[in-house]
């Protein structure tokens, strides 16, 4: 899996992973003291996304925020996995591409754009079309990485993150948190649908694990990204728990991190 990370990667960028460490790939230029792991504050997201003009500013200009991905069964098939994933969570972010020209991301924010009540996720155009390119069922990659972003969305909604970050020098809990929502979701998923293939949620976030443990923009190692996941996974699926039972066991697991 470090592996897959490299090539995620690129040789080139690897250096900038000690330095910063959203929720998947490489960072965007903010400072240290901003840092909240993959989650932007409203300031943030109008750096990406300056509602007036549809636009975001950022590194090298006004570059439009890109509302489809250019695949029109892809973007029908996710429109269906987002109603999907709104259903479970009890989330309606807004939700668009952006253009992660500078690293492969994915982002939360709490501050409301296209007329949705519950945030916004920008999920990066470059990030996109790598997971895209993976072999193993590449569409239930991209899924994994929606759901941990409408976590992050559950979490705002909820007045989780004071909760999950008190006492904390590092972003893992809140982040784990989001896998464990990922996870459980997938695991609800599979209840519907059998042969749903849940793994590739567990193998999609252990490729985005790190492992600067004390850095302030730690995610959790591979494998507790993984665990995370598998433990969602669980209260959804054998677990049958309703969505604000797992809230709570997910908030209880972190807390024992
Ligand atoms: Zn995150």
């Amino acid at each position: 899996m470090i592996a897959r990370r490299e090539v995620i990667l690129g040789g080139s960028l690897t250096l900038l992973w000690a330095a910063m460490h959203p929720c998947a790939g490489t960072a965007q230029a903010r400072s240290r003291a901003a840092y909240r792991g993959c989650i932007l504050t409203e300031a943030e997201l109008s750096s990406y996304y300056d509602t007036k003009a549809e636009m975001r500013m950022y590194m090298t200009g006004r570059e439009p925020i890109i509302h489809k991905s250019g695949n029109a069964a892809f973007d029908y098939a996710l429109a269906q996995t987002l109603a999907r994933l709104t259903a479970t969570l009890q989330v309606l972010p807004g939700f668009a591409y952006y253009d992660d020209h500078d690293g492969l991301n994915a982002f939360a924010s709490d501050a409301v754009r296209m007329q949705k009540a519950d945030g916004t996720v920008l999920f990066g155009s470059r990030l996109l079309r790598r997971l895209m390119a993976g072999d193993d069922h590449p569409d239930v990659a991209v899924t994994a990485v929606c759901a941990h972003e409408y976590g992050h969305i559950l979490q705002f909604k909820r007045g989780l993150i004071p909760r999950l970050q008190a006492g904390q020098t590092t972003v893992k809990r809140a982040e784990l948190h989001a896998d464990f929502l990922a996870g459980y979701y997938a695991g609800r998923r599979k209840l519907e649908k059998r042969d749903y293939p849940a793994a590739v949620f567990a193998a999609t976030q252990h490729s985005f694990g790190d492992n600067q443990v004390s850095h302030p923009s730690h995610h959790g190692t591979p494998d507790e990204r993984a665990a995370a996941i598998v433990a969602g996974f669980k209260a959804g699926y054998e677990q049958g728990r309703p969505l604000e039972d797992a809230i709570t066991t997910g908030i209880a697991y972190v807390s024992r991190l």
